[in-house]
C-alpha cells in the first residue's frame, strides 16, 4: 500500500494503534507517535537513531487538552498563547504523571505544542491521543520540509507519511522554558522571533545556547548537518573577495550578490528560514565540495536561520 498520501483518516488511525506517522506541520516534519505509548514512543527513538537523554514535543490539538500532560501552567505560557494561539511555539511546563518518562528523557518537565498548520491538529484531535513528534529525520541530519524529504530519509521505519505540502515556516519552534521556576528561557531560536517574545513577556528572555548534555537536541553544537563541509561568510560579506572555484557552491543571502545564487529572493528573514532545510538538502545531493553560504541579519527568524546554520556548518572536536 501507498506510504505516502492525504489520508487522513488512515493517518489518524495509524497513530491510534501505536504506529508511526510523518505529520505535517508549519514548522517541519515531526515522526509523530502517540505520546501515552510507551512503546509506540521507543519506535521513534529507534526509527532516528535518538539517543533516549533527548525528550520530544508533546503535540495538542487545541490548549483545552494542554491539562492532559501538563501539572501546571505558568501564567506567562498563558500570556503567551492568549496573544499567539497555535504557533511556531514549544512551552516547557512541569509534567503529569501520565506523560511516560522516555518522552521527556526523565524530566519532570515537558514540552508542549499546539500546531498552526490546521491539518496537523486535525490529524491530533482525530487521533484523539497527545501526539509525540520530533523531526522526522534521523538524528542529527537536517529536518524534513516536503513530506518527500521524510520519505526519503525514513521511508520502511514510518507507517505513513501525510503529505500537508511544503513546511511554510521551514525551520523548527522556539522553545520557551519555565523548567526553572523563575523567568522564561529560550531553549532554541525558531519560528516565534525574540523580538516577539519580548514585547509579549515585556522583557528579553535569555537564550541558553549549547551544553554537552542538552535539554533540547536542537542545542547540540552539531546538528542539521548536510553531511559535508558549510563555510560560513558574515551577512554583507564582500564577494567579490573571493575566487569562486569549480566543484563549490556559493550562497547568497540576497540576490544580486555578483552574479551568485542566493538563499532568498527579497531578503527576509522568514523566506530564509522556509528555504534553509531544502538548500542544505540540495547541497549535500550535489557533486559539490563544499557549500559557502552567507549568515541572515541577526535580527527577527535572521537569528534562527543563523542559529542553524552555525549547527549546520560546526565540525565537533576532530
Ligand atoms: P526535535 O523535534 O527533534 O527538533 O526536538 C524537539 C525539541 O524539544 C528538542 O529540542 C527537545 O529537547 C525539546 N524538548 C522536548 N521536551 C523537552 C523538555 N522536557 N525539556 C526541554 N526541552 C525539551
Ligand atoms: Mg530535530
Amino acid at each position: 500500500m501507498q506510504q505516502l498520501g492525504t489520508d487522513l483518516a488512515r493517518a489518524a488511525s495509524v497513530l491510534r494503534s501505536g504506529g508511526l506517522v510523518g505529520m505535517p506541520t508549519e514548522t517541519v516534519y515531526g515522526l509523530a507517535a502517540n505520546a501515552l505509548d510507551e512503546v509506540a514512543v521507543a519506535r521513534i527513538f529507534a526509527a532516528k537513531n535518538r539517543p533516549h537523554f533527548d525528550p520530544l514535543i508533546v503535540h495538542l490539538a487545541d490548549w483545552n487538552d494542554v491539562d492532559r500532560v501538563a501539572a501546571q501552567v505558568p501564567a506567562e505560557a498563558r500570556v503567551l498563547w492568549s496573544a499567539l494561539g497555535p504557533a511556531a511555539l514549544t512551552y516547557v511546563v512541569p509534567k503529569r504523571p501520565e506523560v511516560p518518562d522516555l518522552v521527556t528523557a526523565g524530566l519532570d518537565h515537558v514540552a508542549v505544542r499546539i500546531p498552526q498548520l490546521d491539518l496537523a491538529r486535525q490529524l491530533i484531535a482525530s487521533a484523539g491521543v497527545p501526539v509525540a513528534a520530533p523531526s522526522a529525520n534521523p538524528f542529527g541530519f537536517v529536518s524534513p520540509t516536503t513530506a518527500q524529504h521524510v520519505a526519503d530519509q525514513l521511508a520502511g521505519k514510518v507507517d505513513y507519511i501525510l503529505d500537508g505540502g511544503p513546511c511554510a515556516v521551514g525551520l523548527e519552534s522556539t522553545i520557551v522554558s519555565w523548567a526553572d521556576g523563575g523567568a522564561a528561557v529560550v531553549l532554541r531560536l525558531g519560528g516565534v522571533p525574540l523580538e516577539r517574545l519580548r514585547e509579549l513577556l515585556g522583557y528579553e528572555p535569555e537564550v541558553r545556547r549549547s551544553s554537552s548534555r542538552p535539554v533540547a537536541p536542537g542545542m547540540l553544537d552539531a546538528h542539521y548537518a548536510p553531511g559535508k563541509p558549510v563555510r560560513l561568510v558574515p551577512h554583507g560579506f564582500d564577494w567579490s573577495s573571493v575566487e569562486p572555484e569549480a566543484g563549490n557552491q556559493y550562497l547568497a543571502w540576497q540576490p544580486g550578490t555578483h552574479g551568485l545564487a542566493s538563499l532568498t529572493t527579497n531578503g527576509s528573514g522568514s523566506e530564509g528560514a522556509q528555504r534553509l532545510f531544502a538548500a542544505l538538502r540540495d547541497f549535500a545531493a550535489s557533486s559539490d565540495r563544499e557549500l559557502w553560504m552567507e549568515l541572515a541579519p541577526e535580527e527577527g527568524l535572521g537569528r534562527a536561520v543563523n542559529d542553524r546554520l552555525r549547527r549546520a556548518a560546526h565540525r565537533g572536536e576532530d
